[in-house]
């Protein structure tokens, strides 16, 4: 019999405390099915999630990890259309598809939603259990490691680009943090569709990384003066939108870079939940802050569109087995990492 490794997360802390067992396959009730997880991609989340950091309870013993591709195992018997072996892609905000939310395709506002790896278990394991209709298949030719890359990410930037925000060819736009998994696809997405792109980055390493993804300039915002920098690249003017997932003193800084009419969409707090806004210029210059959460099921099937038709390049730091993913944690923890960190769950000739 097949032994199922899962990567479970025992006790929150910084680092926190895992066990690596083995276990019986999964089984799928009717709607459900079970798939071979190829590649799981470490995130940000999975470590709020670690050091119990989430203003929600989570009960442990979990396995983390919502960025997931893989193959599909076995299925529930109300499940059709998915054969054995096919390759998938997983949505990990699970949504009900019920809620007034969900009825009106605003999946990410789901009232009953739940996160692979948070509220059920993630990828970190040799089979996950997930609902069908959260499961989308992809052509046999995809790179299930490039596949991985971008469910998450490049889902989470299509959502903030297309969805939370619009785009118009000329517009100029930041991207915060060049080197993190929604910028890398941020940057990708937002000069796709016409726009002038600054972004941050924090060593020669990462600056060069947004070059090669497109950036037009990029400025270190380690530096102090970095939202004037931004500034004299835009003529005084200040951008038009801001994409955002830090939060804390560099979100506040983003105020000094943008332009009148501007918005900033954001999309995380890993530097800190509060932020003080002087209230002045922000009316005066009729500014927007708009929140963005997860993604909707069409944000979800763009992004693999775009994946597919060579628009959104994988950006990939390094693969590890599963007995190394705390490892991959710390590295992410020390921002160490440039582009995404892959946890590789099936041997490599089966994917
Ligand atoms: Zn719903």
């Amino acid at each position: 019999m097949r032994h199922v490794r899962r990567l479970e997360l025992v006790k929150h802390g910084e680092p926190g405390e895992f066990r690596l067992v083995t276990g019986e396959p999964l089984l799928p009730s009717h709607h459900e099915v079970v798939v071979a997880v190829a590649y799981c991609g470490l995130n940000r989340l999975d470590l709020w999630t670690e050091q119990g950091r989430l203003p929600l309870p989570i009960s442990l013993p979990r396995v983390l990890g919502g960025e997931i591709s893989g193959t599909i195992l076995r299925t529930g018997n109300r499940v059709h259309g998915m054969a054995p072996g096919t390759k998938v892609a997983i949505q990990s905000n699970i949504y009900c598809g019920s809620c007034e939310y969900c009825q009106n395709e605003e999946h990410s506002l789901c009232l009953h939603s739940q996160l692979l790896g948070v509220h059920r278990d993630g990828g970190l394991s040799d089979e996950i259990l997930v609902p069908a209709s959260m499961v989308h298949p992809v052509p046999d030719s995809t790179d299930l490691k490039s596949l991985a890359s971008v469910v998450l990410a490049g889902s989470t930037a299509m959502h903030m680009l297309t969805n939370r925000s619009t785009i118009h060819p000329g517009q100029k736009i930041l991207v915060i943090g060049a080197n993190s998994g929604v910028g890398c696809y941020a940057i990708q997405i937002a000069k796709a569709l016409g726009a002038w792109v600054v972004a941050t980055a924090s060593s020669p390493e990462k600056a060069s990384l947004a070059r090669s993804l497109g950036a037009d300039a990029v400025v270190n915002h380690h530096l102090t003066h970095w939202p004037h920098e931004v500034r004299r690249l835009t003529a005084k003017q200040g951008v038009d939108l801001i994409i955002e997932h830090v939060g804390g003193t560099l979100l506040e800084q983003c105020f000094h870079c943008l332009a009148r009419n501007g918005s900033i969409v954001t999309c995380g707090a890993t530097a800190g939940q509060s932020i003080s806004l002087n209230l002045w210029p922000f009316f005066v210059k009729q500014q927007k802050i708009i929140g963005s959460y997860g993604r909707t099921h069409a944000d979800f099937i763009h992004t693999l569109q775009w994946l597919e038709n060579g628009q959104l390049k994988p950006v990939i730091d390094s693969i590890h087995p599963l007995e190394s993913a705390t490892a991959g944690l710390i590295q992410l923890r020390n921002r160490q990492a440039i582009g995404k960190i892959l946890i590789q769950l099936q041997n490599p000739e089966n994917v």
